[in-house]
Parts: C-alpha cells; structure tokens; sequence
C-alpha cells in the first residue's frame, strides 16, 4: 500500500517519517521532491535557486515526480511505500501559487504520475495558534518566512487537492505528542 504523509513545514513530517520507519521496518520510505537520483538534484535547484517563472519551478517539481513514480513508486506498489509528500503537495502548492488553472495543474499531474495515486494521505494538521508557536521558536528559512496565513492556504490547499484527486483523506491532529500521533497513523494503515 502507498500513503503518503503531508503537511506544512513544522508539522512534524519528518518526525513521523522516522517513527514509521522503525515500526515499519520493511516498508520502503521516499520523499519528494528527491526520492530518486535524478529528484534529488532536483530538489537543489527548487529549493536553492532562484527560479524566476512559476511554470519552470512547477514542471521541476512534475519531473521530480515523474521520475519518482516511475523508479521508486511503480516497482514497489505492491509493497508498503510510505512517502513524505506526493502529488497532493504538487497540487496543494501550485493550486496556492494561482498561476497555473486548477484544470490544467490536476491534468498536469495525472500525465506526470499516471494516475498512480496515493491510498492514503495523511495530513499532519496544525492550529494557527500552534503554528505561530512553532515559528516563533525557530530561525525561519525558505518557505517559513512567507508567513502564518500563506502556510495555513497550503493547508487548506492540501484538503482541496485529496477532494480534487478523490482520494481517502486522514487528517491527524499535529499538536498531540509524538508518540500519539505516530500510534493513530500506524492504527489507520
Ligand atoms: O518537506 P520538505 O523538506 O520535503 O519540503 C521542502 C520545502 O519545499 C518545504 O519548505 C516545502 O514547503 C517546499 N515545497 C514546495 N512545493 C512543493 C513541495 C514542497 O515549495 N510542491
């Protein structure tokens, strides 16, 4: 089975990647973007680069995850594939960014993917009470320093993008401790 985990930066992602992992143990664990050789120099450019068109800095992220779909998630799907991120960030970002049409961003990652979807996606949700929290306790870098509300739209987006792909959505309550949250994810594979 293929899920994958989402969530705004300091939702506690990578965290939740690691206690998956250990309980887990046989389950292959990728991300995007830079699960496959060629995704992570993507990953350096995206998140390094100034990248001045919106529509280069989307069809980066699509290669990302055609390459992935291809090399990592295909082989292995019948296998448990636990992914930090997927196609509904890629839909979730570009549907906030407001450049591309949501009709053509869906259709977009469809041809990149071949329809190979998620089963389940689970969102780490926060509170804006939370999430300011969190940001006031560290020095903020890259997507962070676009602020509470554009954080709180991608949120939002990443409902909007399960609903747009029709597919089975766990939202976890990111506030509750490590343990609890880890145990309620597992519960639900
Ligand atoms: O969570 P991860 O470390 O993989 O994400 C790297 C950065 O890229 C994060 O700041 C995230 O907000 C951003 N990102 C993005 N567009 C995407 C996916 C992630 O800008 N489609």
């Amino acid at each position: 089975m293929y899920v994958t985990i989402e969530g705004i930066d300091t939702a506690g992602k990578s965290t939740q990647i690691q206690k998956l992992q250990e309980h887990f143990k046989d389950a292959i664990i990728t991300k995007e973007p830079g699960g496959t050789k060629l995704g992570s120099k993507i990953r350096e450019i995206v998140l390094g680069a100034q990248i001045n068109s919106k529509k280069a800095e989307f069809l980066l992220f699509l290669a990302d995850r055609a390459e992935h779909i291809q090399e990592v998630i295909k082989p292995n799907i019948s296998k448990m594939i636990i992914s930090d991120r997927s196609i509904v960030s890629g839909i979730a970002y570009a549907l906030v960014q407001g450049e591309i049409s949501e009709t053509a961003i869906v259709h977009l990652n469809r041809f990149a993917t071949d329809g190979t979807y998620p089963k389940k996606v689970f969102l780490l949700k926060l509170t804006k009470e939370e999430l300011e929290f969190r940001l006031s306790q560290k020095k903020l870098d890259g997507i962070e320093l676009r602020g509470v509300e554009y954080l709180l739209s991608i949120q939002d987006a990443i409902v909007k993008a399960t609903e747009l792909l029709e597919l089975e959505l766990v939202v976890v309550d990111a506030t509750k401790d490590i343990e609890t949250i880890t145990k309620e994810i597992i519960k639900s594979i």
